[in-house]
């Protein structure tokens, strides 16, 4: 009874679960027979980041929910890649400004790999997405503009432009309070108003007015900053696109989306959403679809990579450092209005340690309902699971060997292999991929002056001032250590040695007299070893430096 009264509550606050059933619900009633839509939309206008991720991952979690229970759903991503290009992201060439307000598709690629900007920035997403299991349906705006596809679309809403900028005209005097201005809105409005912005036939850019357009004839004239006067020319044969608060409701009745979720900067009163919701019904007899805000997604210790990559961390970034099945658990484990937050310091091991001890609940069976959902949705989607590292050892053990090894793969075989004494790892690939994040973790996000640095040389200034206790405390470790060389042997016998020195069995309970001299006996040892007061875990720092160096530094 308990255990039901448990299930019924997750499902209430289950947001994955309950918007899966709207999808379906509401896809059937406007649609009836169709496979329902969920939509996400991202402008490839410059790297796309982790906050970018979660108008992809949203929308997914919902789709692959619908899947999960054996219906179909379709996620749709639009590249807005017919978009202007609006400014030169910082870092990029100066030289791309000669490309402002020219479509994103149309603009050079910066690394001369790519067909164009857009795809430039497309790819390493493309790539992210597939790594963690993200299955879209792209849609490229240019290829649906160019192609014609929204031609009926277009002279729609130019016949009914009275009708849309009364609308727009109803929520401009808010826009003062307007977080997500529209930057067609904030031309100077001069005669007539157009929903339709052409890209100039001479130039490529969209400085166009448009000065007439013939409801009967469909065709349209506009002149460009750069001195041409085009038309009559009829609007199917002329580049351009709707602005973007009359293009997002086109598309909602376009590709009949059932949900798409946006950042809360678009969803506030007056925002594109609002506007495209009473456009999408008066204009392209069309619904809103279902639709929620999603909180913003930060990231901490990420700063000093950033700057020497030029912008937010990406998903590449932190797929990187973390399992694929780890960013999705950070995605699916918040609800939408809560913000997240995507460690890259010292932090990115305490969420392995979480995620490892949420794995071994759900294997044990121990988990609570709502966190065996979550666990499942992270672990991969409706297709099946994502690849694992077989043999998960602990992150920071595994940070820990990369720093000390500085990246050295035979002296790192050797260490895990006596981490795993009982039964030993075999090959590296038993501890892949996490042993590449750890090493990828440690090169980019750990500070040199964080960094272990086993000394060459003893330290014989040091050696020379030992105390008595202190040569005897070494002396119960070098005695100690062939016996007790193993993990869990070395942490005994690393803790035991001041237990020993006062008479104590090395299994004796804690005391505060002992803590303050395991304390002192560990910052004797970080001194002779790395020559600081902290550093790595001291059974993985002496078995990553094997018995002889330990020896050789602590002056036996
Ligand atoms: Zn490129
Ligand atoms: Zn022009």
């Amino acid at each position: 009874m308990a255990m039901e009264m448990e299930v019924a509550v997750a499902a209430a606050e289950d947001w994955v679960a309950r918007t899966a059933e709207q999808v379906r619900a509401e896809g059937e009633r406007r649609y009836p027979g169709e496979t329902p839509t969920c939509a996400s939309g991202i402008s490839p206008s410059g790297r796309v980041h982790l906050g970018n991720l979660r108008e992809l991952m949203v929308p997914h979690l919902v789709a692959d929910e619908v899947r999960r229970e054996g219906a179909p759903c379709r996620h749709i991503l639009s590249w807005d890649d017919y978009d202007r290009l609006r400014r030169v992201p910082a870092g990029m060439p100066e030289e791309f400004a000669e490309h402002v307000g020219r479509p994103l598709s149309s603009v050079p690629d910066p690394c001369g790999q790519h067909e164009s900007w857009a795809e430039h920035f497309k790819e390493p997403l493309r790539v992210s997405l597939d790594r963690l299991g993200v299955q879209v349906t792209e849609i490229s705006q240019t290829e649906m503009y160019t192609g014609g596809a929204y031609t009926a679309e277009i002279v729609t809403a130019m016949r009914r432009r009275a009708d849309i900028d009364a609308v727009l005209g109803r929520y401009r005097t808010k826009r003062a309070a307007d977080p997500d201005p529209d930057p067609d809105d904030d031309e100077p409005r001069s005669g007539a108003y157009y929903p339709f912005r052409p890209y100039c036939a001479a130039c490529g850019r969209d400085d166009t007015t448009v000065t007439a357009f013939d409801d009967e004839t469909t065709e349209i004239s506009y002149t460009c900053a750069c001195g041409v006067r085009e038309g009559p020319t009829p609007i199917a044969q002329v580049a351009g696109k709707l602005v973007w608060k009359v293009d997002w409701p086109m598309r909602w009745a376009y590709e009949h989306v059932t949900f798409e979720p946006a950042g809360v900067d678009h969803s506030t009163p007056g925002s594109s959403f609002t506007v495209g919701a009473e456009l999408v019904s008066e204009i392209f007899d069309g619904e809103a679809p279902l639709h929620f805000a999603y909180s913003f997604v930060g990231t901490t210790g990420s700063a000093k990579m950033s700057s020497s990559r030029g912008g937010a961390p990406t998903p590449a970034d932190a797929l990187e450092i973390f399992e694929a099945p780890l960013v999705r658990w950070l995605y699916a484990r918040r609800r939408p209005e809560q913000s997240i937050t995507l460690a890259f310091d010292a932090e990115v091991g305490r969420v392995y340690d979480e995620w490892d001890a949420l794995s071994r609940k759900v294997a044990e069976g121990a988990a609570e309902p709502a966190a065996r959902v979550i666990f499942a949705r992270a672990s991969g989607p409706a297709e099946g699971p994502l690849p694992v590292t077989p043999r998960p050892l602990p992150f920071r053990t595994l940070a820990s060997v990369a720093d000390i090894t500085a990246g050295d793969q035979a002296q790192i075989l050797r260490i895990v292999r006596d981490l795993t004494a009982d039964d030993p790892v075999a090959d590296l690939d038993e501890v892949r991929p996490r042993l590449d994040c750890a090493q990828a973790w440690v090169r980019e996000y750990v500070g040199p002056e964080d960094r272990t640095q086993v000394r060459d040389h003893p330290d014989a200034d040091r050696l020379a001032e030992l105390t008595d206790e202190e040569r005897g405390a070494l002396k119960l470790l070098m005695d100690g250590m062939p016996a007790y060389w193993s993990l869990g042997g070395l942490t005994t016998l690393l803790y035991g040695v001041p237990k020993l020195q006062r008479g104590l069995p090395i299994s004796a309970p804690p005391t505060p007299e002992l803590k303050a001299a395991q304390r002192d006996w560990f910052i004797l040892l970080y001194r002779l070893l790395i020559g600081k007061d902290t550093g790595p875990r001291l059974p993985t720092l002496l078995l990553a430096l094997g018995q002889d160096r330990v020896r050789a530094l602590i002056g036996g």
